[in-house]
């Protein structure tokens, strides 16, 4: 059965990782599908190809997602493209690790930027078209680091984090109108950044997992594949954890 047959997603970042992986699972379940991307120029346009040949409608689009005008442009020229957006997916995010002692005050405010103002420059944009169509499901892809927190990464945790209170209040501002706002908070998911890492300490986080490995994906693409479909009709403000028991 085909959940998303016939809707328009906008997924930020998916030039590779887990927005690709949420790209390839909205393809397959009928999904139109717009992403942006920023450095990943090549890539993006031979996913765009590629993706495209499982029969729906795709286009990626080189757009900042911490730049408000650029968000506000990036959903007008999807809207001329596609029709419609029934879907939005906040994927876009980068980490600046450091303990806070050398963290830079250029590495706190890039994260903060790219992960959580581009969460607002893109809802902001998106939010007339959804009230006025009276429906819409947004996703914002947080971690367990906003959950939990993590030394080493207080920049992208209070990010974060700060996504999940965004969530929370999008879904009681909006709900009345049928919109739905969810978050996925995913663990150690294996991409192709994390296949650079020490096998060995790779494989010592596995074990430290009650399901026994590191997620994929296709694992997060799921959960958001549930929050954007009609399945979740009556879910709203939540936060899904794909982490395999991590933070149980
Ligand atoms: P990734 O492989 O580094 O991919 C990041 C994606 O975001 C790329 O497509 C990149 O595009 C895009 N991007 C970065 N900055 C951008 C900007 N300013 N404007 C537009 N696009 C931008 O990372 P990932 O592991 O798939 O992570 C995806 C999301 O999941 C992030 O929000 C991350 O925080 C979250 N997450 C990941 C994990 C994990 O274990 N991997 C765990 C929890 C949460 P370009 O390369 O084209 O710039």
């Amino acid at each position: 059965m085909k959940l998303l047959e016939g809707k328009t997603a906008i997924i930020t970042g998916a030039s590779k990782g887990i927005g690709k992986g949420i790209a390839e699972v909205f393809a397959r379940h009928g999904a139109n599908v717009a992403f942006t991307y920023l450095s990943s120029v090549e890539q993006a346009q031979a996913f765009e190809k590629e993706l495209s040949k499982l029969g729906t409608i795709v286009k990626g689009y080189r757009s900042d997602a911490s730049d408000y005008t650029a968000a506000e442009k990036l959903i007008e020229e999807v809207l001329k493209d596609f029709g419609a957006v029934d879907i939005l997916i906040n994927n876009a995010g980068i980490t600046k690790d450091n303990l806070l002692m050398r963290m830079t005050e250029d590495d706190f405010d890039a994260v903060m930027r790219i992960n959580l103002k581009s969460i607002f420059n893109t809802t902001k944009a998106i939010q007339r078209t959804f009230l006025k169509q009276r429906k819409g499901s947004i996703i914002n892809i947080s971690s367990v680091v906003g959950v939990k927190g993590n030394a080493g990464q207080s920049n992208y945790a209070a990010s974060k984090a700060g996504m999940i209170g965004f969530t929370k209040s999008v879904a009681l501002e909006l709900g009345s109108r049928y919109i739905r706002c969810n978050a996925v908070a995913p663990g150690f998911i294996e991409t192709e950044m994390t296949g650079k890492l020490d096998e060995k300490t790779v494989q010592g986080w596995r074990e430290a997992i009650p399901l026994k490995r590191g997620g994929s994906p296709e694992d997060v693409a799921n959960a958001c594949l549930f929050l954007a479909s009609d399945l979740s009709s009556y879910i709203t403000g939540q936060t899904l954890q794909v982490d395999g028991g991590m933070l149980t």
